[in-house]
């Protein structure tokens, strides 16, 4: 079941939200100099469906998966897994607006060894 457009606003005002949450946190504990150069890195990477690079700290990289987020929210692909090409639960995407699996492919995808994303310290 495709996302109507007033889930899609709902969805973008929350990414919106945590974005500007995870921006001022990060000054905060980073200084705005780090938050800049996350910013540099995270829109050099390529838009594509694997984030292959995840980010030294948790708010870093959960910066990276909003930004991601909210620059695919308006795609066709968006709300649909990127293993298994299925809608996503609009509960869990309330919940967690930037994930990219479904429920079923998440929790086979931590089952299954050799898939963690390479580490880069900034
Ligand atoms: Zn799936």
């Amino acid at each position: 079941m495709p996302l109507t457009a007033g889930q899609r606003a709902l969805l973008e005002a929350l990414l919106t939200q945590r974005l500007h949450q995870l921006q001022r946190q990060l000054a905060l504990h980073h200084g705005d100099s780090r938050v800049a150069h996350a910013q540099e890195l995270l829109e050099a990477r390529d838009s594509g469906r694997e984030v292959d690079m995840a980010l030294s700290d948790l708010e870093l990289r959960e910066l990276g998966d909003v930004s991601l987020a909210l620059r695919r929210i308006h795609g066709e692909d968006y709300g649909l897994c990127a293993d298994c090409g299925g809608s996503i639960a609009f509960d869990r995407l309330r919940a967690q607006p930037w994930v990219l699996r479904c429920v079923a492919c998440a929790s086979a995808g931590e089952r299954r060894p050799g898939r963690q994303a390479h580490h880069m310290s900034l």
